[in-house]
């Protein structure tokens, strides 16, 4: 720092020899200011000499815009002076005059750039970016991970072994040493009256200049013990003064990244909440946030990241968790508003060819499987849309009861579509649907399968008979609705495994007709809190039942010791001709890696364990027409096992597959792995479900035998939502819905009263157009709503 100073004290001699025409740098002193503001910030550990610092600085700032030559030299006397040593006497007042220039406040406002703020260049917004943070109102929503509890204050002779507490005293005595393996430990004696304790760092011999003997500390951490005397181990600290911000109190913790230290985050973001949050206007109407009894925004903001008290930071959280389900819900009343205003064809219910597709069947539906065919037909009748969710385990049963509705828009003489997530599920569909509607006499529709990979004349001849109205069912993937896909007449979309498409896309295959019908199907059930975030006011069916004869499928917990047996018994069914999926465990770092350990499992079973048969490998990092090649032939039993990673969804019918062994099945929730199990007992032959797990905590324990005794998906994933939290819920994350940052799906309360605000808002002002609700339509564009609720 000895440069900055030299250098500063050199500029400002020179500027009084010049005579004070702010000629000393080029560009003006101002610029020098803003050069050296970053470094200071990050560079300058020590608060006196920061606070001396950024004194200079913010006389240097408004130099220039000082008017006499007497005014010019009283800053430089005075600049100088600080420099020397001297505390700064006040903070300088601009004139009213001159303030707009200096601080510019029309320029900078909440959306600006963080590069904005003091002490924040292109190196820290880079870093910063890279926690999602770009403008002053991203760092402001950049909320703490989790908080040190440091209230308690003790007098040193109080202090005990585990205290998690906060001393305030002198230092005594400051040593710096060299530790076994080269790291430098600082150590500090501080006493307070009562007694002393002993506080060590590592790693950061700065701390050995900075806790000089008789400055006054304060120290929070976990009383730790070394030898027989209480010390703290690389505690809390910082200089006493008034605003204390990383010791004695709830203490933030922000997520850092490379470069980014604790310290400085939160200095940052001291200095950002103290200024800005009183600039930060509500938008929830007051009458909304007073009956549900809330905090204003700007107080939950700084009680979020600050807080006075642990009842203010649960009141915080609870405010701020009220938007997010707020903004959530008007977001996809919205949705559902813009989509009921523009009417449906309705599709009057023709019995006859019901009855022929019926009895054409060659079994009987289900009482569950009647009831949800019931209810769709009821809505496709009627002039508005229908907004559907059908929810029913794997295997009930729900692609024939779309099927039966799909045939009711042909009736009609309109086209239906089903989109499917694979193309080799949209080619299985196909298939299927045609077998199924095999001797129909009463209505032949014409079924046409549209995917990316087919010959481009069999696309361009697809595209054709989807836009003459020639197809009548159409059946595909994504491709269905890239550009250049138009039908003649689509009165019903239906999406199977809705949970791999975001809501973009279920917006866009919507669009491709005059508003149809939509049932979107799903074999993850979805709770129903989890069902009202994301869905708003979707209506839902659940098939609860399965077709007659279904055999559950035998599942087994094995402990690793057993994995030969494992083996063994894979080995005893595939000799009987049937095949097996095992799934790798699953990798967080990345899906790169998870590859390389995929591919090495497939190696080792390949060659080591299963020499003798025909093992297939799939994973996330193959391109997709690989993994539909490989798919392909395990479908086609040109393969025995098919060693797979997570990621790739196994979403496929594979009757004569008969066991599926799980590695790591601890680490999966319930919902995935009750949707593994489903990819086999989907034949004649009973299914086996092993999982093996290397060593399971005891929730993981509980998951697994949850699973071992229950087949059912629903209160699997009721019981899933229960133990995990909905952030690793099962295809959440792929909903396109916008991030919950604070808000928990098991707060049913909170999230019924924002619910129930949302509808009264809603009611009144569906647009948002009114005044009043301005501010709240910016946060809800803000929220980066990617669906047809689109306010923009
Ligand atoms: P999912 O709900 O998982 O999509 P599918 O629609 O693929 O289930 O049905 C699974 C299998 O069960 C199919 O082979 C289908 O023909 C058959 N199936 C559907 N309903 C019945 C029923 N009521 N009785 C017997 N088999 C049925
Ligand atoms: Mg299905």
């Amino acid at each position: 720092m000895a440069l900055t100073f030299e250098t500063l004290e050199r500029i400002l001699a020179l500027e009084r020899d010049q005579g004070y025409q702010n000629r000393a740098v080029i560009g003006g002193l101002e610029r020098f200011a803003a050069h050296w503001q970053e470094r200071v910030v990050s560079e300058v550990s020590d608060p006196e000499l920061a606070t001396r610092m950024s004194a200079v600085l913010e006389r240097l700032k408004r130099y220039p815009y000082l008017q006499t030559r007497e005014e010019r030299a009283s800053a430089v006397e005075e600049m100088l002076n600080i420099l020397a040593g001297h505390k700064p006497e006040r903070q300088p007042e601009p004139s009213p005059l001159l303030r707009p220039l200096v601080s510019q406040p029309e320029a900078v406002d909440l959306d600006s750039p963080i590069t904005e703020l003091q002490g924040i260049g292109q190196r820290r917004a880079e870093q910063l970016s890279h926690l999602g943070v770009r403008t002053i109102r991203d760092m402001l929503y950049l909320f703490p991970r989790r908080y040190n509890d440091f209230q308690a204050m003790k007098p040193i002779y109080k202090l005990e072994y585990g205290d998690v507490v906060t001393v305030a005293g002198t230092i005594r005595d400051t040593r710096s040493r060299r530790g076994r393996g080269g790291q430098e430990i600082v150590t500090s004696i501080i006493s307070d009256g009562t007694g002393t304790v002993q506080a060590t760092w590592f790693n950061q011999p700065y701390l050995a200049r900075t806790l000089r003997p008789g400055r006054q500390v304060v120290i929070s951490g976990k009383v730790d013990e070394y030898l027989g005397r209480l010390t703290f181990t690389s505690p809390e600290w910082e200089i006493l003064t008034r605003d204390l911000i990383h010791t004695n109190g709830i203490i933030p913790v922000y997520p850092l990244t490379k470069g980014l230290g604790a310290r400085w985050m939160r200095r940052q973001m001291k200095r950002v909440v103290d200024y800005w949050t009183g600039r930060l206007p509500d938008h929830l109407p007051a009458e909304v946030r007073e009956r549900a009894g809330l905090l204003p925004l700007d107080e939950a903001i700084r009680q979020i990241h600050f807080p006075d008290s642990q009842e203010m930071l649960a009141r915080a959280r609870r405010r701020l968790s009220f938007d997010e389900f707020f903004l959530i819900q008007l977001g996809v009343l919205r949705q559902r508003h813009l989509w009921r205003v523009r009417p449906s064809r309705p599709l009057p219910l023709n019995r006859e060819v019901l009855q022929a597709f019926l009895d054409n069947l060659p079994f009987t539906l289900t009482e569950a499987q009647h009831r949800v065919l019931q209810e769709i037909l009821e809505d496709i009748q009627r002039p508005e849309p229908m907004n559907r969710l059908l929810q029913g385990d794997v295997g009930s049963g729900k692609t024939v009861v779309a099927l039966a509705a799909m045939l009711q828009a042909v009736a009609a003489g309109c086209q239906a579509v089903l989109m499917a997530p694979t193309e080799l599920l949209a080619e299985q569909h196909a298939n299927t649907i045609s077998s199924l509607l095999r001797g129909l006499d009463k209505l032949t529709p014409s079924v046409v399968l549209l995917t990316g990979s087919l010959p481009a004349l069999d696309k361009q001849a697809a595209h054709r008979a989807i836009q003459e109205g020639s197809a009548d069912i159409v059946i595909g993937t994504h491709a269905l609705i890239q550009e250049g896909v138009t039908f003649r007449e689509l009165a019903l979309a239906v999406i199977d495994e809705q949970h791999r498409f975001g809501v973009a896309q279920r917006a866009s295959l919507r669009q491709k007709g005059h508003n149809p019908h939509l049932l979107v199907m799903s074999a993850t059930p979805i709770p129903r809190t989890l069902a009202l975030t994301i869905y708003g006011d979707l209506d839902i069916s659940t098939i609860d039942q399965m077709p007659p004869g279904r055999k559950p499928v035998t599942t087994r917990w094995l402990a690793p010791r057993e994995r030969e047996r494992a083996y063994q018994f894979l080995r005893s069914q595939v000799e009987k001709g049937h095949q097996a999926f095992i799934i790798c465990p699953l990798v967080e770092e990345s899906e790169k890696v998870e590859a390389r350990a995929a591919v090495e499992e497939h190696r080792r079973l390949a060659e080591e364990v299963f020499p003798d048969l025909r093992v297939g490998l799939l994973h996330g990092r193959m391109s997709a027409e690989k993994k539909e090649e490989v798919m392909r032939r395990f479908v086609a039993g040109e393969l025995d096992v098919l060693v797979s990673t997570p990621v790739v969804e196994v979403g496929i019918d594979v009757p004569n597959a008969t066991v599926m062994l799980i590695e790591g099945a601890d680490r999966f929730g319930l919902a995935q792995l009750h949707q593994f199990r489903g990819r086999v007992g989907r034949g004649e032959a009973p299914s086996y479900c092993l999982l093996l797990a290397e060593s399971p905590t005891l929730e993981a324990e509980e998951r697994l035998r949850t699973l071992e005794r229950c087949q059912d998906g629903f209160a699997l994933a009721e019981k899933d939502l229960e133990m995990r939290g909905p952030g690793e819920f099962f295809g959440l994350r792929q909903s396109g819905l916008p991030e919950l940052k604070l808000a928990k799906l098991s707060d049913v309360s909170l999230l019924e009263m924002a619910r129930q605000e949302a509808r009264r808002l809603f009611r009144v002002d569906p647009d948002l157009s009114q005044p009043q609700h301005r501010l709240l339509r910016q946060q809800v564009l803000r929220m980066g709503w990617r669906g047809e609720g689109d306010l923009s």
